[in-house]
Formats: structure tokens, sequence, C-alpha cells
């Protein structure tokens, strides 16, 4: 079966940074079907010749393990080819129409690395021109909207031209290896099910820290910011994975169904959970990896005044039976002290001690994201130090499982499996219309008390762990970020 792959955007940001090097990826790992062709689609003046070189100079920096030999970039870029057009202009959906016609209809994967303002457009003219039969899918890049309304707005639209099993919206922490890792953790292990409840569990942690800033992204970050850039999206599809009941197969609308039920038992805001449980903060001049740096609202692109918040942590909860009353922390930020994604599952201390233990000690699992990957159980032991035999104080000890090391060689990166996923039809780890509405709808509220809040994010040094009201939130709880046990 042939496979035609249009690249709407494969001349910008996305396409040349992950797309590309995730499609080289695929072709050398031979996963590529045979005979496919990747066709870039932007308003530039490109033969398919001058395509090749542009994307062949995408490879001349990359590290060494990754980059093509001039042998096997000639093989890949064959697949490669050019197609002008402007996304706007209905007429020039015959021209894709033509090129697709050229050969016998296989799959066809329409994937829209445009700007936003686009992606209803986009599918407007697909349908027009005939391009929404069953064999095309369509890959759609986030953000899909930038509240409940446009979001729904665009996912009628796509409704209109496609039905939903060939619609895959990327959520491309799904596609990661440790966020796969943690479906299998729960759902192919006995071992933590029967403790994966409110009765052995006091709280949970979900960290996505970026030491980065905006980078050359300013313009688009600062319409953005962090609730609507990781909260909606990533930081709940964490949430998601962490707290749904066990899906009966794993088919992907009995996956998705268990994760919708999570963003529906998710607790209501209130004007008072609004005001204590939700934090927002806007990175001052601090220091990055022994650097100074400047600013977010100095930062190119980005408005002096700008109240845009880089930095969100919240307190909520998944009001159900195995729930009930388990705070669940999410926190997310740019210029923090570390790159760094894991959650954190803090168990309920030993009902009754007959140990003495260091303050506060309990078991807690790590689940490490990003730039690790991997698991750590913390447990307590017996200590070597202990040569009295009635001392009986326990020490921390943890068993690290380094999934990195341990199928390093075997693993793929998120675009590359995801684009994999698109070929082959599997929607499992893509997100369904009624999973991201849903989300909307849990963060409007948020949406609207901030436009209605003068006060405005806190300022947090670059390089820190983002405002100190973020400590203050959790530790109104008697709890304490990782970091600062
Ligand atoms: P970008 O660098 O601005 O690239 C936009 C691409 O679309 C270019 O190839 C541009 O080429 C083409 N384009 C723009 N208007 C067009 C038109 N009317 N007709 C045909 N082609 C047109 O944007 P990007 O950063 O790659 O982002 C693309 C999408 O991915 C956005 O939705 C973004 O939010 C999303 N995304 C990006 C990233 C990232 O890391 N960059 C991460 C997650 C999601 P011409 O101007 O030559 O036409």
């Amino acid at each position: 079966m042939s496979l035609d792959l249009v690249l709407f955007g494969g001349t910008g940001d996305l396409a040349w940074r992950k797309l590309m090097p995730a499609l080289f990826q695929a072709f050398r790992h031979g996963t590529l079907p045979q005979g496919c062709r990747i066709i870039g689609v932007a308003r530039d003046d490109l033969s398919d010749t001058a395509y090749r070189e542009l994307i062949a100079s995408r490879f001349e920096g990359v590290e060494l393990a990754k980059r093509p030999s001039a042998e096997e970039f000639a093989r890949f870029a064959a697949l490669l080819h050019f197609l002008r057009m402007d996304l706007s202009r209905p007429e020039d959906y015959a021209r894709l129409a033509a090129r697709l016609a050229e050969r016998h209809a296989g799959t066809v994967v329409m994937y829209v690395a445009t700007a936003p303002a686009l992606f209803t457009t986009v599918c407007e003219q697909l349908a027009a021109a005939g391009l929404n039969a069953p064999h095309v899918r369509v890959v759609l890049e986030k953000p899909l909207g930038h509240d409940l309304a446009s979001n729904r707005a665009i996912n009628e639209t796509v409704r209109m031209a496609f039905q939903e099993k060939q619609v895959f919206r990327i959520d491309h922490y799904l596609g990661k290896p440790s966020v796969q890792n943690l479906f299998a953790l729960r759902f192919g292990n006995a071992l933590f099910e029967p403790l994966w409840r409110r009765e052995n569990i006091a709280n949970i942690q979900i960290t996505i820290a970026e030491d980065l800033g905006v980078e050359k992204r300013g313009a688009f970050y600062d319409q953005t910011g962090a609730l609507r850039d990781m909260v909606q999206n990533h930081a709940l599809q964490l949430l998601c994975a962490i707290g749904m009941e066990p899906p009966i197969n794993s088919h992907a609308d009995a996956i998705r169904d268990e994760k919708l039920k999570v963003l529906r038992s998710l607790k209501a805001w209130t004007p008072e959970t609004l005001t204590q449980h939700v934090v927002r903060g806007q990175y001052a001049a601090g220091g990055s990896n022994g650097h100074a740096v400047p600013a977010y609202r100095d930062e190119p692109g980005v408005d002096p005044a700008s109240r845009t918040e880089t930095f969100v942590a919240l307190r909520t909860e998944i009001a159900n039976w195995r729930w009930a009353g388990v705070p669940f922390y999410l926190r997310t930020g740019k210029r923090l002290a570390s790159r760094d994604a894991r959650i954190v599952v803090n168990f309920r201390p030993a009902p009754h001690a007959i140990f003495r233990t260091p303050a506060g000690a309990a078991n807690q699992l790590v689940i490490n994201l990003q730039p690790k990957d991997g698991l750590e159980l913390h447990l307590l032991a017996q200590g070597q130090d202990n040569r009295r035999s009635n001392a009986q104080t326990l020490s921390p000890v943890h068993l690290d499982l380094d999934f990195d090391r341990r199928f390093g060689a075997e693993r793929v990166g998120a675009y590359e499996r995801l684009l994999l996923d698109v070929i082959d039809g599997r929607l499992n780890l893509f997100v369904r219309s009624d999973e991201q509405e849903e989300a909307w709808r849990w963060v409007e509220p948020i949406q609207e008390h901030w436009a209605n809040d003068t006060q405005g994010p806190r300022p947090y040094t670059a390089g820190s762990w983002g405002p100190s009201a973020a400590s203050a939130m959790i530790a109104r709880d008697n709890y304490c970020w990782h970091e600062e046990c």
C-alpha cells in the first residue's frame, strides 16, 4: 500500500526541528513504507531539488549518531518532494489533488504544521477538493484553539470534513517512551494496582519544569502562556494517565473513555480555590546554567508590560471513589532551576511505627519523564550504622530503574512514534475531541479569574523553582514539593 505524507508547513520550525529528524529516523529504522512520498507544502517557490538541499542542511549540525551519511541522505531525499501552495487560496487545493492522483490511492496523511489560524481553512478546503476520503488521515498540532469556544469551533469544522477516526490530535507528551511506560507500569503489572488509591496514597505531584526561557518564540508564547501551552494539554494528559481506571482493553476508545472520565471528575473551581489553589508566576532576571539571563518581559517579541504567566502551580482533586480527598499538584514553568519532568507518588506512612524513621519518611514512587527516563522506588531499610541492635532506626534507600540504559538502542523518539502510529492508523496516543473540550472547560474558570485579577503573575527569579506562593500553597496541606522535602 502506498503512502503520501503531505507536510503543510514543510519549511517551518516544527518540520525543521522535529518532523524531518523523526521521519529520517523512521526511514533509517526501516519503518517507513516502501516508496512513500513526503510532500512538503509552503508558499515558497522551491523545486524538489531545492527542498532536498534545504532539508539536507538541517542535518549538518546534528549529533553524529543521528546524522545521515551522504549515501543514506540521498536515499532519504528521494522520498522528498515540494508543492507550492497558499493554503488560504481554495484554488490551490486542485494542484494538491492532482499531485496525489498521480498514483494509485493508498494512505494519505495530511500533517497540518502551520499556524493554527489555517486549521479550519485547510480542513474545509481538503473536503471541498474531495481529499477527505476514508484513506486520508489528518494530523493537527497544538494549540487547537485558545479557549473552549475556539476549540469547539475548530472541532466542529474538522468534524464536518473528517470522521473522528481520521483525526489525529497530537499531544507529543503521549509519544514519549516514559509516558507509555506509565501505562505499562499501571496496567501491565499487578504490583501497584491494589495500592493505587486514596487509602494508600497521600498526594501526587506532577512537575514539568524547563530551564530554558521562551527562546525565539516570545511573540507566540506571549499570546499563549503556561496554562494554555502546558497545563491544558500535557499536564492534564499526565494526570489522566496517573488517575484513570484500568481500560477494558487497549483500543483507542477504551483508553480515551477512561481519560475523559478523569477530566470530568476534576473538582470544579470555586472563587476560594481559584484564589488559594492556583499560583501564576512570571520569571524575572536571574541565572541559568551559570549565565545571567533576562527577565521574561525583556525577551524578544514579548510585550514589556506583559502579564502572561510563565509558571503555573495548582492543586486539584479527582472527585471519585478511588481518589476522593487526595491532592494532585501540577506545576510547570520556564526558566526553572532545572529541566525536569517527573511524577512523584507519595504513599502514606506505615500505619503503626515499630521502627524509628526520619521525620516524614514514607514510600515514594518517582516516575522520571525527562531528561532521565525511568522509575525510582523509595523504601526504608535497616542502615549500616545500626551497630546496637536496639537502635532500630530505618534509613531511606531506593531502587532505580533506568529505562534509557535498559532499552536505549530500541527506543524511538516521541515524534517518530506518533508519526508511525498515524501511518498505521493507531489512535491510542492521540487526543479525542471530547477529551480536549473537557480539558478546556476545566481551565476556562482559571483564565476568567486571571482576566479579572488585578494582581497579575508573581515574579520569580530565573533559575529558581518559581514563586514562593507555590511552596506556600502545598505547605497549607502539610506537604512540600519533592525538591524541598
Ligand atoms: P512556522 O515556523 O511559522 O512555520 C509555518 C509554516 O507554514 C512555514 O512552512 C510557512 O511557510 C507555512 N505557511 C504559513 N502560511 C502559509 C500559507 N498561507 N500557505 C502555505 N503555507 C503556509 O511555525 P511552526 O513553529 O513550525 O509551527 C507550526 C504549527 O505547529 C503551529 O500550529 C504551532 O503552534 C505548532 N507547534 C509548533 C511547535 C514548534 O516547536 N515549532 C511545537 C508544537 C506545536 P511559508 O511562509 O513559506 O508559506
